[in-house]
């Protein structure tokens, strides 16, 4: 068990919590660990947050109430100053059934995960006007910008 102790698991308390993206993603296990450094890459260490969610961006995709989800970005965009919303899918998620719900078949899911986040991005655009919508449908071969 690591020590709870060490330097290396301290938060300084003059580190900023302004953020440049918040990133709507899915809990997978096998998509998180590469997403985190993808993300360190692109907007800097500190500089996004990971909300997850089974599904990522499915969440505001579905005709329902996304209470927790927009509160999730609400705070994002309010108190961490994050100036865009990064919306999630990734293949052979199992909130869509994996990739055998579309036969295996990498463009179908493809299109589908693409008319899902641009459900998405409607709601988001609707309770966030102002703000940058990304959408990114995660690959095995890294993301994808749709
Ligand atoms: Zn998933």
């Amino acid at each position: 068990m690591p020590n709870p102790n060490d330097q290396k698991y301290k938060v300084s308390r003059d580190a900023s919590h302004h953020v440049t993206a918040t990133v709507a993603t899915c809990i997978d296990p096998r998509f998180l660990p590469v997403q985190f450094r993808y993300w360190t890459d692109r907007y800097g260490e500190g500089k996004f947050e990971l909300p997850s969610h089974a599904g990522g961006a499915k969440q505001f995709a579905e005709e329902k109430e996304h209470h927790y989800g927009l509160q999730n970005l609400a705070i994002a965009l309010e108190k961490h100053h994050a100036q865009e919303i990064v919306l999630v899918t990734h293949e052979d998620c199992a909130a869509y059934g994996g990739s055998t719900t579309f036969g295996n078949n990498f463009k179908k899911e493809l299109a589908h995960h693409t008319e899902e986040l641009t459900k998405a991005e409607k709601r988001i655009r609707t309770a966030f006007p102002q703000v940058k919508v990304v959408k990114i449908f995660y690959t095995f071969d890294g993301p994808r910008e749709v």
